[in-house]
């Protein structure tokens, strides 16, 4: 019974859970965690004041797509980019941000006027949020019977949120009409939404609004602007570095070339 005891250690069996428990409290922290506030909403750090946020949609193929926007905090407020594919989801962000974070949503914008950007324009609304888009998204929301934003910028706004300069451009049609894009130059991150395809893309996806053509010259120019980009977020999927802006370039010109 002696040498059992010895062997069970009780007093090394607490440091081991006192280790584990640390290690668990550092998973849960850390900047790379993410974050399941729900089935179709995840969360997750990748800078300081900003964060990723993934909402999820199931296609009508039955597999469950996921789509990016961001978030970027003030000491006491957030600022929110794309509001997830519906109003509920959207609200899961807002009462997180709100309850949990302690930094309500003080005003959003959205990237185009499609359902993974705006489905969840009501429930902002309903909050009393400012919304800003580009005036092109006016028309592109009523064509699609989506929920319009509340403030409109003619080709590029530019202001500071908190820490961050904040700078959102239209750069030509491309996956859509009106498609912006959204540079945080303090965090070297590019926001390209769905003018951004993820590596793993093999192909444009949606493009029933695309225009091909200005939207290989809108990469050209993307690549050129944004060469300091050290994250690159695309619209859907994992997100990246400048490699993405080749990889969707690379797409564009097999599109072209097909139809050559
Ligand atoms: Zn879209």
């Amino acid at each position: 019974m002696v040498k059992t005891n010895r062997l069970f250690r009780p007093a090394a069996l607490l440091t081991l859970i006192a280790i584990c428990l640390t290690v668990e409290a550092t998973a849960a922290t850390s900047d790379s965690s993410t974050y399941h506030l729900h089935d179709e909403v995840q969360v997750r750090r990748l800078a300081p004041d900003i964060w990723l946020h993934i909402t999820w949609k199931r296609l009508a193929n039955g597999y469950p797509f996921p789509a990016n926007g961001l978030i970027v905090h003030t000491d006491s407020t957030s600022f929110l980019i794309d509001t997830g594919y519906n109003p509920a989801q959207a609200a899961i962000l807002l009462d997180w941000l709100e309850k949990v974070r302690q930094k309500p949503v003080t005003l959003a914008l959205v990237t185009h006027a499609h359902d993974d950007r705006m489905g969840g324009m009501p429930a902002l609304l309903q909050r009393k949020i400012p919304v800003l888009a580009n005036i092109r998204s006016l028309r592109e929301a009523d064509r699609h019977s989506l929920t319009a934003a509340t403030h409109y910028f003619q080709r590029d706004t530019s202001f500071s949120f908190g820490r961050h300069a904040v700078h959102a451009v239209f750069p030509g049609a491309g996956h859509a009409p009106d498609n912006i894009v959204v540079w945080l130059p303090r965090s070297s991150i590019f926001f390209g939404g769905c003018a951004v395809k993820s590596i793993r893309s093999q192909s444009l996806g949606y493009t029933a609004d695309a225009d091909i053509e200005s939207w290989h010259k809108l990469m050209t120019m993307l690549q050129r602007e944004y060469q300091t980009a050290e994250l690159v977020v695309p619209g859907h999927g994992a997100i990246g570095t400048k490699e993405l802006l080749l990889h969707t370039y690379g797409l564009l010109e097999s599109a072209i070339g097909e139809h050559e």
